[in-house]
């Protein structure tokens, strides 16, 4: 179960076929689990968009659908696919470079590449025209405007200091075909580092549900895709082209890496992560090489999903995110880790930032996390040095005070003595700490490392999956 709102994704792979399709392709199930014992109602929703503003398909698992509704239906799914194909895209791009300078336009309204002909349409509209060089052209992330403002789609792009740490250590490890779900940046990098000739080769596959790159990046170098239903928007033929990617050489040489939207459910994800490594098994012996980029705050949760995997010290920097800058400005430090199945001691992390290698974790862990002998772990999560509290038995982070009347140790302002109405841990007022169901979760534990709640503005309910005022996905 993911989080406590008590909404409940449902898993059926097989079942998926006949899920009703919504433009983003087939729908997740979901489970609206009711109080008590009574088995919850079951819907399908869209399962890319958290904001009903952007895909607001919602259908009862048991509701019969009209003929003429599924054919409204239909019609609707084909007016939201992108203007063009992306064998058009393809032939618009080789039509644009060939154009002289003076030439060519980008129009920033419509985030499109506009030809001679077209220039009419986009009078109105904003465009750039300066500075569509062939040099701007190879970094289309640069040229596009980041998908910030949707809460669906938030784009955030890796500083190049992230990219160059990613790509060289992948190197050392022998690893050329990069697998690139969710992050054009390092697409983008890969393609620039093998022009300019400096390091080892290195192909790479882009898998994203932002059509805008489908006019720089070719069928056999991008695929529109969807990571929360493993859907391929051009069907089979991107299909082969990501199967292919994948044989190439037997596999070996093939990591996938990953950076999906922080508010992304994870249970779907890690589904269609293991789809692939399956596509990738048909070949291969063991288990597909995976970084999964994501807060900290999610490890229980995909730990759950891969077990296998280890939650590596190493903060992931952004270029335009308002947060989670390195650095002074901004906030203290990322919240953005790796997650992966390779072996940790063999991911060295750049000592000139701090980090140092603990022999009894056989890990590079943070300057600021020290190991502790009694939990015998580096235990700190968000780089900072934690401190062991004997009472809780466990490093707790450096601004929580050991509180008796709670039992545990919390912010020194933490709301204490509510739990003298409900339950300190889950907030319920039926039932005290001592008989809730839910203390036993670890996760619990680390949604309170959590710097803040998140609060949904429509229902103003705190740390729920998805809010059943206005069906937006939150967590
Ligand atoms: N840090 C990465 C970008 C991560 S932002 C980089 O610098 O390359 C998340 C990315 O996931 C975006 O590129 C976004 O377009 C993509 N994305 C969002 N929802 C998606 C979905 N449902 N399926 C596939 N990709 C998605
Ligand atoms: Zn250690
Ligand atoms: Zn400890
Ligand atoms: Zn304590
Ligand atoms: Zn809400």
């Amino acid at each position: 179960m993911e989080g406590h709102g008590g909404i409940e994704v449902i898993i059926q792979n097989e079942r998926d076929k006949t899920a009703p399709r919504c433009p983003h392709g087939p729908a997740l199930l979901f489970e609206k689990t009711g109080n008590g014992e009574e088995k919850g109602r079951r819907f399908y929703a869209c399962s890319a968009c958290r904001d009903r503003k952007d895909c607001n398909f919602f259908q009862w698992a048991d509701e019969q659908i009209s003929e003429a509704r599924m054919l409204a239906r239909e019609e609707q799914n084909r007016s939201k696919m992108p203007l063009f194909s992306h064998q058009e895209y393809s032939s618009r791009f080789r039509a644009f470079v060939s154009l002289p300078l003076e030439q060519r336009r980008f129009c920033v309204d419509c985030q499109l590449l506009i030809l001679p002909g077209e220039r009419a349409n986009h009078e109105k509209h904003k465009a750039l025209s300066e500075d569509t060089t062939v040099q701007r052209l190879k970094r289309p992330s640069l040229l596009l405007c980041p998908l910030e403002n949707k809460k669906s789609n938030a784009q955030y792009l890796f500083a190049d200091r992230s990219c160059h740490f990613l790509l060289d250590m992948l190197l050392g490890l022998g690893f050329q075909n990069i697998l690139c779900v969710g992050t054009p940046r390092l697409h983008e990098v890969i393609k620039l580092r093998n022009m300019e000739g400096k390091s080892p080769k290195m192909k790479s596959l882009l898998l994203d549900i932002d059509y805008r790159y489908c006019q720089f990046y070719g069928q056999d170098e991008f695929c529109l895709y969807n990571m929360f239903n493993h859907h391929f928007f051009d069907d089979e033929e991107a299909v082969t082209f990501f199967q292919d990617f994948l044989r190439e050489e037997g596999g070996a040489k093939v990591v996938m890496i990953t950076d999906p939207p922080f508010g992304g459910l994870v249970k779907p994800l890690a589904n269609s992560f293991s789809q692939m490594a399956i596509t990738w098994k048909n070949q291969n012996k063991g288990q597909m090489p995976m970084i999964w980029i994501f807060p900290y705050f999610f490890e229980s949760r995909i730990l759950e999903c891969f077990p296998s995997f280890s939650m590596l010290d190493y903060q992931v920097d952004y270029d335009n995110h308002p947060l989670y800058k390195h650095g002074k400005t901004g906030r203290k430090q990322s919240p953005v880790r790796l997650f992966t199945n390779l072996s940790p001691k063999d991911i060295i992390l750049p000592e000139d930032e701090g980090y140092r290698f603990c022999s009894v974790c056989e890990r590079y862990v943070s300057a600021g996390n020290k190991h502790c002998p009694k939990c015998d772990t580096c235990p700190s999560k968000d780089g900072r040095e934690w401190r062991h509290c004997d009472e809780c038995g466990r490093c707790v982070k450096p601004s929580w005070r050991h509180c008796s009347s709670c039992g545990h140790c919390a912010l020194p302002d933490h709301p204490c003595g509510q739990s003298q109405t409900g339950c300190f841990n889950c907030g319920s007022q039926k039932h005290k700490l001592r008989a809730c169901p839910k203390k036993h979760n670890k996760r619990k534990n680390e949604e309170n490392d959590k710097e803040k709640d998140i609060r949904c503005k429509h229902c103003d309910l705190v740390n729920i999956t998805f809010c059943l005022r206005s069906h937006i996905y939150l967590l």
